[in-house]
This record gives C-alpha cells, sequence and structure tokens, in this order.
C-alpha cells in the first residue's frame, strides 16, 4: 500500500521498514497528507453509516405513527430520543 521510498537514495523498501535497506536513513511515511485524506476518508464512511442508523431510527416513529396514530408517534419519538445517543456512541 505504502511504498516507504527513502528521501536520500530513493531505494523502495518494505512498507513497514524503519531504515533504508540501501543508505541506513530513517523512513518516514513519505505523505503526511495521504495518511490525512484517508483519516477524513474513514470521517466519512463512519458519518455515511451513522446516517443510516439515523434514518433507521426517525422511521420508528413514522411508522408507529401509521400504525396506532399520536400515541403511536409519541412512543417513536421516545424510543428514538433513546436511540439517538445510542446510535452515535456507537459510530
Ligand atoms: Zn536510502
Amino acid at each position: 500500500m505504502f511504498d516507504m521510498k527513502c528521501n536520500e537514495c530513493g531505494t523502495v523498501n518494505n512498507e513497514n521498514a524503519k531504515y533504508c535497506n540501501n543508505c541506513g536513513v530513517e523512513l518516514k511515511r513519505q505523505s503526511n497528507s495521504q495518511d490525512f485524506s484517508e483519516k477524513l476518508d474513514n470521517i466519512g464512511k463512519k458519518m455515511q453509516k451513522a446516517g443510516c442508523a439515523l434514518t433507521f431510527v426517525f422511521t420508528i416513529p413514522i411508522l408507529l405513527a401509521i400504525f396506532f396514530g399520536i400515541p403511536g408517534l409519541i412512543i417513536g419519538i421516545v424510543i428514538a430520543m433513546i436511540a439517538v445517543p445510542a446510535v452515535l456512541k456507537q459510530y
């Protein structure tokens, strides 16, 4: 995935290598920006997952309202209010 390319001599080392095979210089992840964008990507994916779960949670009061009218809606909202923090905590 990540080529540990030596900044000194340009040798491409093993992904997990800490020091260059050729010149022995300490290797650092070349592109921090790549790591950063990867993190952003992960956050985006998490948000997407949480969004799906939240959408599901909000359909509960709607479904209950359809089947049981206003009391169902109230119960559904209570369930959603309990479920939303639980869902958010999970992600
Ligand atoms: Zn080197």
